[in-house]
């Protein structure tokens, strides 16, 4: 079974959303805190984000949000989080979210969370890390991406191993098993071409 310490979050920065996403996120930082699970994330007070981050802490969770400067003021930066890393880029914080966790989850999120996602993908297709990649489809709002993925792998744009990168989820009930499931990650995973 893998270890699993901390756990990055991606979702979305919008508050206009359906109560349904928003209460997957509280439910999410709920069964992360008392998992004493530490949650990583983008480090804003909004949205999902805020939501996720907020539910971790009532409950009792170690949080640590990271956060380009330049992103702080217009996400309202979260300074009630155990730990917020304000750094220079985008890609810093990308980089420090991806160094500091043990597996990935997504939750309904917009462009953002898409591009993190992916990012996350891509990486591991690329076997610059073997972590899980866990998505949360919430009230079925991810059935277009998996949609998207099985496209590009039928029009022969990507090998079928790329729907193996990563693993729907049909509730966030589902995320901490789903992650005990979770093969060990390669200690040297090997770049390869797909
Ligand atoms: P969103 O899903 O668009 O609400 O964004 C979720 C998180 O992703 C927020 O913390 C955004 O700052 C971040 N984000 C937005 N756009 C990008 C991007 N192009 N690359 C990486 N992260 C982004």
């Amino acid at each position: 079974m893998v270890s699993i310490k901390r756990v990055c979050v991606y979702c979305g920065s919008s508050d206009r959303v359906d109560a349904a996403y928003r209460d997957a996120a509280v439910r999410l930082g709920t069964l992360l805190a008392e998992a004493g699970i530490e949650l990583v994330y983008g480090g804003g007070r909004i949205g999902l984000m805020g939501l996720v981050a907020n539910a971790a802490l009532a409950s009792g969770g170690r949080v640590t949000g990271i956060i380009p400067a330049h992103l702080h003021d217009a996400e309202v930066g979260h300074h009630g989080v155990s730990q917020l890393m304000v750094v220079g880029s985008m890609h810093e914080r990308k980089q420090r979210m991806f160094e500091m966790s043990d597996a990935f989850v997504s939750l309904p999120g917009g462009l953002g969370t898409l591009d993190e996602t992916f990012e996350m993908l891509t990486w591991k297709q690329l076997s610059l890390h073997d972590k899980p990649v866990i998505v949360v489809d919430v009230a079925g709002y991810w059935a277009p991406l998996q949609q998207l993925v099985e496209h590009v792998v039928a029009k022969g744009f990507a090998g079928a191993a790329s729907l193996g990168l990563y693993r729907i989820v049909p509730s966030v009930e589902d995320v901490l098993p789903a992650l005990a499931e979770s093969r060990e990650p390669a200690v040297s995973p090997q770049p390869r071409l797909v």
